[in-house]
Order: structure tokens, then C-alpha cells, then sequence
């Protein structure tokens, strides 16, 4: 990742109201410093260098968790990236270019009443795909295979607190054409 990428996925923990466990994995997302089990095993603290979800799902896999398969190649991964895409509205193809920053990096295009494609930073997207791979994280650390309700249930409750915790991310959320429901909504 580009520093200055670096540096616009840090701000998130600098002003708003998030729980120290996304906080600190955030900051190790956006350092290349979270612990796969490639990496584990690689520095001698695991002995299974092999992908959570794909071991839960079939027994026995030849994928390796490294970073880029867990969040994007896994096909326990691309199968809810597809299914959350359906829930937001995104319509770019998973493997497209166009996705992929926007899944990195929050940039994706948005046409405006001319009918012109304008490629933005959108902040609302950026934050909805990185808590969508805090969720990923989480319930692979508890050895659960998410169905899609389940993970669209955590990243909007997760999105509705922070909404509710801050202004400025509130109107940042609701300035997207992403369809995130009443995030803003009490209860
Ligand atoms: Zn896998």
C-alpha cells in the first residue's frame, strides 16, 4: 500500500469512537502485520500454515493464508464479497480493477447527472470493506465459517455505531450510493 493510503486508514482510529480490537487491527491491516497462519508458521509460532476458512470448509485444503488469499482470494471470501456486493449495490466485478481499489482503498466511480463516470475516494465504501474484513478477521479467530447475514448484520451494526459516535462519519456514511439501510437509525 502507498503511504499516503496508509495514512488515510490510520485517520479512522485517530477521531472516532471504534472498539480497541478494530482499532489494532486496523493499524496491523494497514502495516502488513497481521498474524496469518502463513506468517505464524513462518516465524515459528504455528504449525499450520494453511487457510482457516478452507480448512473448516473441506477438512483439508492446499491454500496457504497468506493476507491476500484470507481477504480476497479465499472462496469463502469471494463468495460473501459477492453476496455483500448484491446488499450494497456494487456493481463493479469482484476481480475488476475498479473493485479492488475500491475494496482496498474506498476509490470507485460515480456517475453524475450528466451520465459522467467520475472516479472518487467515497469514504463511506472504504469504511464498509474494511469493517467487512474486520468481521472476516474476527470470525476467523473463532474458527467460524460467516454465512452472509451474519456478516451484514456485524459490518452494519459496526457502521451504526460509528455513525452514531460522530458527525462528521455520519454524513461521510450517508454521502454514498452504497445502500447501507437506515444506518443512522436508533436501536
Ligand atoms: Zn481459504
Amino acid at each position: 500500500m502507498a503511504t499516503s493510503e496508509i495514512k488515510r486508514g490510520l485517520e479512522f482510529w485517530k477521531n472516532i469512537a471504534i472498539e480497541n480490537d478494530f482499532r489494532e487491527f486496523l493499524f496491523r491491516e494497514r502495516n502488513n502485520n497481521l498474524w496469518t497462519n502463513n506468517r505464524l508458521f513462518a516465524a515459528g509460532l504455528g504449525t499450520d500454515p494453511m487457510c482457516t476458512y478452507c480448512k473448516i470448509k473441506s477438512g483439508h485444503t492446499a491454500n496457504r493464508e497468506s493476507f491476500g488469499h484470507l481477504f480476497f482470494d479465499c472462496s469463502i471470501t469471494t463468495k460473501l464479497i459477492n453476496q455483500a456486493q448484491i446488499h450494497v449495490g456494487e456493481t463493479a466485478e469482484k476481480d475488476s480493477s475498479l473493485f479492488r481499489t475500491t475494496y482496498w482503498f474506498g476509490t470507485g466511480s460515480i456517475v453524475d447527472e450528466n451520465g459522467t463516470e467520475n472516479v472518487n475516494f467515497d469514504w463511506a465504501k472504504m469504511l464498509f470493506w474494511e469493517v467487512f474484513r474486520y468481521r472476516l478477521w474476527k470470525n476467523r479467530q473463532y474458527r467460524i465459517l460467516p454465512n452472509i447475514e451474519k456478516v451484514m448484520r456485524e459490518v452494519l451494526f459496526g457502521l451504526h455505531i460509528i455513525a452514531i459516535s460522530s458527525n462528521k462519519w455520519k454524513q461521510r456514511l450517508l454521502t454514498t450510493n452504497y445502500n447501507l439501510g437506515n444506518i443512522t437509525a436508533q436501536g
